[in-house]
């Protein structure tokens, strides 16, 4: 089951890892704490697992735009 890299924002697939578990190594080659996984980390009813993390399209408007951003964060 391939690890799912999903932009938070605009929900784009960004890519995929031929990994079948996470474990420690990989939090922390993503710099991500244990107990902050379940934040970035969603666990699907397959027992697949989707990362969130940000498209670079995003992360350029994010640049550009932090404002709108911000905004649209603290609407949802
Ligand atoms: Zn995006």
């Amino acid at each position: 089951m391939p690890i799912r890299y999903r932009c938070r924002h605009c929900e784009t697939e960004v890519g995929q890892l031929p990994l079948d578990s996470i474990d420690e190594a990989f939090l922390q080659k993503n710099n991500i704490e244990p107990e902050e996984q379940h934040i970035y980390i969603q666990t699907g009813a397959e027992g697949d697992y989707t990362i969130q993390c940000i498209c670079e399209e995003c992360q350029t408007s994010l640049q550009k735009f932090p404002s709108y951003y911000a905004l649209k964060k603290w609407i949802q």
